[in-house]
């Protein structure tokens, strides 16, 4: 029996076999070859079977999240037909009597290195398309292809790290838990676990070793462990572990159509935080009253280049409309620091977390903010939004935001487009915004706490950096001081006051919070029903 350790970023059981998820093998061998008839064959029918897997990729991501992120998909398909690519690579195994792996892996640098040397950062961005058909292309013509569509049955997922594109491609129904040897708790990775409810481990110091694959596992996402090939009496004492666990979720059911109100009676509005159209259906499934964070910046980062008001549109009304009538909160952009995007171009920091980012960027750039305005205004006629500005550190910056938000919503009226009620309010989530809270409730509607970057301002503790974990408490009493002082300067000027940070679902302050007086928590979809029944206990 192996067990590696890693940090639990949800908990539960899960046993099953591993299926070990690798980038594909790039290491390509030149050979020569006679007859050439038969390589190009075996090229077409690699090519075949890629356009088959990216069509599938395309469907799967458009109904898991939502139009826009598949399109990725669908330029992939163009350019595994793109007439270039295919003539440099039948021309390599013609006339250069090379074989077909060779000739995709030559094709693949030499158009990505010519992508690479333009000046236009959209072409530039087509640089890590065209590695990527070429690695498909490859692991496909050398038999190396581990790919999410080959998952026989649920797997527990092994990784060295998983990025969104990766995500994107699992068939969620044959996930029973994620392991990977990077990441952090605030990671993609994490998010999707949280929202999957399935337990997941991350900075794990376990190899990605390919002898693991197909191997029985167990992870322990209460403890935080990995168990490879598990003898008798751990299988034992975990699978009893996991029909409590199983039971105790089966119970949570219960919670389901209860009210979120203390013993006390006091109301409070437990909504969930969401990063994509696809999140709706975890809200729905967990009996959430809302959304309290909608992360827009991931309909940003699934782009290839500034998403149109419409692409937006179509989105947030989507989003608006399964939610029924229910509070759904928009964030809007919060770029920089560590969500990059090349399209924007930002320039190089030496302290990205402190820098430019977030509306920083939005009020800079006001085209930027104003089309994404426009959408939310637009979508605002379909449900019941509110929509609120990430960073904010004084009232000038709301000031200067209100003048836009006025701005847009005369241009909508001009062009006769109807937009609802809509309620604004400011993320807190820098020392500066809780300190003078007093002096910005009055602007707003209301403040919602994001304890994940409050934390990491107040502590000087970078949330990215694993190697401090040691030193960091998100018990901390500064960061509890200011929840506190926020909540109360909201109350004092009539605005209401919520938690969308990681910290508004930790248990051990739930009774504090209550205690503090907020008024909403939102939490990854998977953590409703267990808060509802700890607030119904409060
Ligand atoms: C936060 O900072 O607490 C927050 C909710 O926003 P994000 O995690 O997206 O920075
Ligand atoms: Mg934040």
């Amino acid at each position: 029996m192996i067990v590696r350790e890693g940090k639990s970023v949800f908990k539960g059981v899960a046993i099953g076999s591993i299926f070990v998820y690798r980038k594909a093998e790039k290491a390509v061998n030149k050979v020569e070859i006679e007859d050439t008839a038969a390589e190009l064959a075996r090229f077409e029918a690699a090519k075949e079977k890629a356009m088959e897997q990216l069509k599938g990729l395309y469907e799967k991501a458009r109904v898991d999240v939502g139009e826009e992120e598949a399109m990725i998909f669908d330029v992939h398909q163009m350019l595994l037909d793109d007439l270039d690519y295919n003539e440099s690579i039948t021309g390599i195994i013609e006339n250069d009597k090379m074989n077909a792996e060779y000739a995709v892996f030559m094709t693949g640098e030499q158009m990505a290195a010519m992508f690479l040397s333009m000046e236009d950062d959209y072409m530039r961005g087509r640089a890590a398309d065209i590695h990527d058909i070429s690695d498909r292309l490859i692991s496909i013509l050398n038999g190396t292809q581990v790919s999410p569509e080959a998952m026989p049955e649920p797997v527990i997922i092994v990784a060295e790290d998983l990025a969104p594109s990766e995500t994107v491609q699992f068939d969620k129904s044959k996930l029973l838990a994620i392991v990977t040897q990077k990441g952090s708790a605030n990671s993609h990775t994490a998010i999707l676990a949280r929202t999957m409810n399935i337990p997941s481990l991350v900075t794990t110091d376990i190899e990605i070793e390919q002898q693991y694959h197909g191997r029985q596992a167990i992870v322990d996402g209460f403890a935080g462990l990995i168990y490879i090939d598990p003898d008798e009496a751990t299988l034992e004492k975990l699978t009893k572990k996991k029909k409590k666990a199983d039971e105790q979720r089966a119970l949570l059911q219960e919670m389901k159509g209860k009210e979120t109100v203390t013993k006390g009676g006091k109301h409070i509005h437990l909504y969930s935080n969401i990063g994509g159209v696809g999140d709706v259906d975890a809200v729905l499934e967990n009996d959430s009253e809302g959304i309290g964070l909608f992360r827009s910046e991931f309909l940003y980062l699934g782009c290839d280049d500034y998403p149109s008001e419409e692409v937006q549109f179509e989105a947030y009304k989507t989003v608006l409309s399964r939610m029924e009538g229910k509070k759904v909160i928009i964030r809007t952009l919060d770029i920089g620091a560590d969500k990059q995007i090349d399209y924007f171009d930002l320039p190089k920091e030496d302290n990205p977390a402190l820098g430019y980012r977030a509306i920083r960027i939005c009020l800079t750039r006001k085209e930027v903010f104003k089309t994404q305005l426009r959408a939310l205004f637009r979508a605002s006629a379909f449900g019941t939004l509110g929509i609120m500005f990430p960073m904010i550190i004084s009232v000038k910056e709301i000031e200067q935001i209100k003048e836009i938000v006025e701005e847009v919503k005369l241009e909508l009226a001009r062009e006769d487009v109807p937009v609802g009620e809509v309620e604004l309010g400011i993320m807190i989530e820098t020392p500066a915004a809780a300190v003078t809270s007093d002096l910005l409730a009055p602007h707003v509607d209301f403040f919602s706490i994001g304890t994940n970057d409050l934390s990491q301002y107040t502590l000087a503790i970078d949330r990215q950096n694993q190697s401090l974990d040691n030193f960091f408490d998100p018990h901390h009493e500064a960061i509890l001081r200011l929840i506190q002082m926020t909540i109360e300067n909201a109350h004092k000027y009539g605005a209401w006051c919520g938690i969308c940070g990681e910290l508004g679902a930790d248990e051990e302050l739930t009774a504090k919070f209550v205690q503090m007086g907020i008024d909403e928590l939102s939490v990854s979809p998977g953590y409703t029903l267990e808060l509802r029944k700890r607030i119904r206990e409060c």
